[in-house]
């Protein structure tokens, strides 16, 4: 029997083949002609994606929480006030980071574990007080909440707030227009739904935002993350011009490249409606299952992972027998129900046999621990949702 498991935790996911092969290219130097345009269509590339013609791309080498203490770094300065939209975890740590670089940081909260602040409630405290940047996790992954990005953006453009959108677990699964919606930093990571081994901290910055920066009166508190440093970088790629700050991940950009090139062949919209029509087969094979949603309501829930409660009399023992089904899912990370919820992620090169795989083997799982439902009725359901389209 094949000893592959099928990788579905929300990042890093399993990558294509071709991405696979371009890590595996010898590595070049980073000046070298073919990797600076490499590295140069890669932020075109990114523009794109991002659906933000007039950004200014940073590719760094990094993980996602690079990608956040950059945005912080380079647009807070001590004293200035932050408004984090907070639906979990995630949120938490921006916050932390916002406050690192001597941000004032006030909470929007949401009501419950599994819900999003209203928008409405974000309006106020924007009407209360002035804050120089607002941040929003798009979808915070210990709780698979998806954030109204397009509405709180909205507001953000009304009360002159900047708006740095966290999109590590959403930026090329859900749907995100960050020119049209006003969104001032959209940042990820390159292990989720952009399908690339984790290294890369992605960020584009729209130009008003670079202005924030231009305007700085206090130098950037970090070295690495100044954009200082990396904007000359970044437009000698753009111009494909040799330069130097920090050497590159080589084959991380090659790899960056070419799944970004599969991103665009697929297209933004067609890609989205891939990921939301997965999420509600697999959301309508749990329901199926008796099994609960960690979201509230189907409308916050993200369309790039899942956060389920086990259900009665089912615990963490759970995931080793899905494992051994032959499928890898991820426990909780909320602190507050870390024990009692599991997570599943369906982004980036995803497809219905891949789903259809995992409810298979998360039947098998429960079966195994005694739970009770007739078998195939987590399947059918996917299948029946799949064949709705
Ligand atoms: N934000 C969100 C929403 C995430 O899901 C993650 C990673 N799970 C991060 C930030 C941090 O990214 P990284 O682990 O790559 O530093």
């Amino acid at each position: 029997m094949k000893e592959r498991k099928l990788l579905m935790i929300p990042g890093p996911i399993e990558f294509t083949p071709e991405v696979l092969q371009a890590m595996g290219q010898p590595t070049t130097s980073h000046l070298a002609a073919n990797f600076l345009e490499a590295f140069g269509q890669a932020l075109e590339r990114l523009r794109e994606v991002f659906l933000s013609p007039s950004g200014q791309p940073f590719i760094v080498a990094g993980s996602g929480t690079l990608a956040m203490d950059m945005a912080a770094a380079n647009l807070i300065e001590p004293g200035d006030r932050a408004l984090v939209v907070h639906t979990g975890y995630f949120s938490e740590r921006f916050a932390a980071i916002l406050e690192r670089y001597g941000a004032t940081v006030e909470r929007v909260c949401a009501p419950a574990i599994g819900d999003a602040p209203a928008v409405e409630e974000v309006a106020a405290a924007l009407e209360r007080g002035t804050y120089k940047v607002m941040t929003i996790t798009q979808v915070d992954t210990s709780t698979g909440v998806l954030a109204d990005v397009r509405a709180l953006a909205g507001l953000g453009r009304q009360y002159g707030t900047l708006v740095v959108v966290d999109g590590v677990c959403s930026i090329a699964g859900e749907e995100l227009r960050q020119d049209e919606w006003g969104v001032d930093v959209a940042l990820t990571a390159s292990q989720k739904a952009i399908g690339v081994p984790p290294g890369l901290a992605l960020l584009v910055a729209s130009p008003r935002a670079m202005e924030t920066f231009r305007r700085r009166k206090t130098p950037v508190a970090n070295y690495y993350a100044d954009w200082t440093e990396w904007l000359p970088i970044m437009e000698a790629y753009q111009a494909r011009r040799p330069r130097y700050f920090a050497t590159p991940a080589v084959n991380l950009v090659w790899a960056l490249n070419v799944s970004l090139g599969q991103i665009l062949a697929e297209g933004m919209d067609a890609r989205i409606a891939r990921h939301r029509r997965i999420a509600r087969s697999f959301r309508a094979a749990l329901s199926a299952l008796g099994l609960r949603l960690v979201p509230v309501s189907p409308e916050k829930a993200a369309h790039t992972m899942t956060a389920v409660y086990y259900p009665e009399g089912v615990d963490s023992a759970l995931l080793e027998k899905v494992q051994q089904a032959g499928v890898i899912l991820a426990g909780g990370l909320h602190p507050e129900i870390r024990t009692r919820y599991f997570r599943i992620g369906h982004m980036g090169a995803v497809n219905p046999a891949d789903l259809l795989a995992t409810v298979g083997a998360l039947e098998q799982g429960l079966a195994g621990l005694g739970y009770r439902f007739e078998p195939g009725v987590g399947l059918a359901a996917a299948q029946a949702a799949l064949l709705e389209g």
